[in-house]
């Protein structure tokens, strides 16, 4: 019976390890230090990277890559359960090698890229000595990819950029930019003459490339291949933002249940009250799904291939960010007046809740894909009544019983009082 819900003994004391650390290390230093893994500063430097050599002693560095492309290759099972951990803390990802966007760039880097290409930008990702950003969206359009106009042309021993690109995440910092170009997808320093990173927005940013011109070596997979590495791309990306989510979900709900027990009104603690218990069993349930169906699709992945679990996968993605808004809404409701503020995570899970519904695709696209794939098994039925119409499946399953009936009549008028009874069912 295979069908399983345990973690085996080895993997629980890694993730025992991962929590403890998570706890005692990386949550002191994003509350002292918030944007330390962020910074160049050897001060910063010298606060985070002991922690992520304990992290590489550990061998959990990177973990979201598969082995024969460098990683430990745990595979996305054990990356849900351990993305359930680190996706309480806004550093932990970083601090794990596994931080977006670097995470999706070193993916496609691993899987498409040459072995020169490799040694030039996947390794010092890997290593976080340089950063990346990937630059896909266009100002004019970003769920529809035939909207993009960026393109690459080649020019003797060079191709020569122009586009326009919107919502580029840490575009600014990023060492080198994986532009998405109608034409294939290309790796551009960002010093390139001719990149120019807008002032705003702040942190995604909007990036003109104009004549930017790199080596013919800097295109990354085949020409033509944008679309192909950008649905690679994305593809774990959605999942692995799934699972961090449950552990977002479950830090609010972690908040919830312990105000609710700690709060008095009308003569009872708040808990007594039963539609705060409401918020809580509903909230007790929507994340116990979320993650049956992350760790479902997680193990899916892990017996079939990511190609063939995009049905789930693009569930996981919009069901993630209903239940975090759902669920991050309710805890604040519970916290009353203090939920309104900024000096609990509470705050910044509720602002943070509709890029969940946006980013890596929009929910309606993930939907589509959803109803598209699921209505490839069915048919329409034949003639007016559907399938499960009573009175027609009855008459059919009369034909079972003729022989019955014409030995004994008694049984036709059994069989007739009962449909009477029974009316439409
Ligand atoms: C936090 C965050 C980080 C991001 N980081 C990056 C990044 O690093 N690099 C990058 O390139 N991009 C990034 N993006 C951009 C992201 O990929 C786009 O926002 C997304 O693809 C949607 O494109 P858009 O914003 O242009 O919205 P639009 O495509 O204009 O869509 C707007 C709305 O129109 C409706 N809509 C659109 N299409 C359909 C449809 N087919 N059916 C029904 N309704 C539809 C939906 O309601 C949708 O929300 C990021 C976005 C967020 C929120």
């Amino acid at each position: 019976m295979a069908w399983d819900f345990s973690t085996e003994p080895e993997f629980q004391e890694q993730l025992d390890w991962v929590e403890q650390f998570c706890r005692e290390e990386i949550e002191p230093l994003e509350l002292v230090f918030p944007f330390a893994v962020y910074m160049r500063d050897p001060k910063m430097k010298a606060l985070v990277d002991p922690l992520k050599a304990q992290v590489k002693e550990k061998g959990l560095w990177a973990i979201f890559l598969d082995k024969e492309l460098g990683g430990p290759g745990f595979g996305q099972l054990k990356l849900a359960l351990l993305n359930e951990i680190l996706g309480r803390y806004s550093m932990a990802p970083a601090i794990f090698g596994c931080q977006a966007p670097d995470t999706g760039n070193m993916e496609i880097l691993a899987a498409y890229g040459t072995e020169e290409q490799k040694e030039r930008w996947l390794y010092p990702l890997m290593n976080q000595e340089i950063f990346s950003a990937y630059s896909m969206t266009e100002p004019q359009g970003g769920s529809d990819p035939n909207l993009f106009k960026t393109t690459a042309v080649k020019d003797g021993d060079e191709w020569v950029i122009n586009g326009e690109k919107w919502f580029t995440s840490n575009g600014r910092n990023a060492d080198i930019l994986v532009v998405m170009c109608t034409n294939g997808m290309f790796i551009v320093p960002r010093e390139t003459p001719g990149v120019e990173v807008l002032p705003f927005p702040n942190t995604h940013n909007h990036i003109r490339y104009t004549e930017v011109r790199v080596p013919l070596d800097h295109l990354l997979g085949p020409e033509d291949g944008a679309k192909v590495l950008a649905q690679r791309r994305l593809g774990g990306g959605r999942i692995h933002h799934a699972m961090r989510a449950i552990a977002q979900c479950k830090r609010a709900y972690d908040m919830m249940c312990e105000r609710a027990l700690s709060r008095e009104s009308h003569g009872k603690i708040i808990a007594e009250h039963q539609m705060v218990q409401s918020a809580i069993a509903d909230s007790y349930a929507e994340i116990n799904m979320l993650r049956l169906l992350v760790l479902w699709t997680a193990w899916t992945i892990d017996n079939s291939s990511t190609q063939a679990s995009r049905t789930q996968i693009a569930a996981c993605k919009y069901t993630a960010a209903k239940v975090l808004k759902d669920v991050v809404y309710r805890a604040i409701h519970i916290y009353g007046s203090l939920g309104m503020t900024d000096l609990t995570p509470l705050h910044a899970m509720w602002s943070g809740s509709p890029a969940m519904s946006v980013m890596d695709g929009v929910d309606e696209v993930h939907k589509v894909t959803v109803a598209r794939n699921v209505l490839k098994d069915y048919r329409p039925h034949e003639g007016l009544w559907p399938t499960e119409y009573f009175p027609a499946k009855r008459e059919e399953a009369r034909k079972k019983f003729a022989d019955a009936f014409a030995n004994d009549p008694e049984l036709v008028k059994y069989a007739d009082f009962m449909a009477r009874r029974a009316g439409g069912h």
